[in-house]
């Protein structure tokens, strides 16, 4: 189980990530978007950085639905209310059980939310690039570093990919030879997490 203290770090570890990174993000969205991603994702951290303590206090599930909704009202851009939805949905799946095939059935259950909402899906250069790999890789029994490897991977991945989705869709045939900036924070959230837990185990 996840105490309190443990989600307060968990949220202060994966706010320190997209920190680190957020001109990276915003590097790669300027190549293929509008150059705003790395600053969306910093805004959204912040916050659910600022609201950790309140956010911990919840039961894990809760948990995970109020950081979503704090990401939905604080990114913005088109990858605000994805991640939300990714959250809340994987909040509200995992009242269902937190055992690992309670969590992989969550994850497919969160990542099909996010391509409900998004109205998109695998191989449009979008997170959901990173999001499906990852899902399947849980749904294999793949756990621990191997699942950061799994996202970082799928992110690289989504290089070659010529956008059908999303702002990098507008460029066409040049969004090709770019990495997707929702895959590439996707991914850095995922290393996140699975660095934390390796650290806490
Ligand atoms: P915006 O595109 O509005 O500027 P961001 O720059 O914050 O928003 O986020 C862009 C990222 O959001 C993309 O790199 C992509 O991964 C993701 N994205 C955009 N549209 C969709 C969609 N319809 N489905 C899934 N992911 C999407
Ligand atoms: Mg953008």
């Amino acid at each position: 189980m996840l105490e309190k203290d443990d989600m307060v770090d968990l949220i202060r570890a994966c706010a320190a990530v997209i920190e680190a990174h957020a001109d990276e993000l915003t590097e790669l969205d300027s190549a293929i978007g509008d150059g705003d991603h790395g600053y969306n994702m910093k805004r959204g951290f912040e916050a659910l950085r600022a609201d950790a303590d309140v956010i911990s206090d919840k039961p894990l599930p809760d948990a995970l639905t109020a950081a979503g909704m704090k990401l939905v009202m604080t990114v913005g851009g088109a990858s605000g209310p994805l991640f939300g939805t990714f959250l809340m949905s994987f909040g509200k799946e995992l009242n269902s059980g937190m055992d690992t095939a309670g969590i992989a059935s969550a994850f497919a259950k969160a990542t099909d939310a996010v391509a409900a909402r998004g109205k998109s899906h695998a191989g449009q250069k979008t997170m959901l690039d990173v999001l499906y790999p990852v899902s399947k890789a849980l749904t294999d029994g793949i756990s621990g570093r191997a699942i950061g490897d799994v996202a970082e991977a799928a992110a690289e991945a989504t290089i070659p990919i010529v956008a059908t989705r999303g702002r990098a869709s507008f460029l066409g045939e040049r969004s090709a030879g770019h990495m997707d900036p929702g895959s590439r924070s996707s991914a850095l959230l995922v290393r996140s997490v699975t660095d934390w837990l390796e650290r806490r185990a």
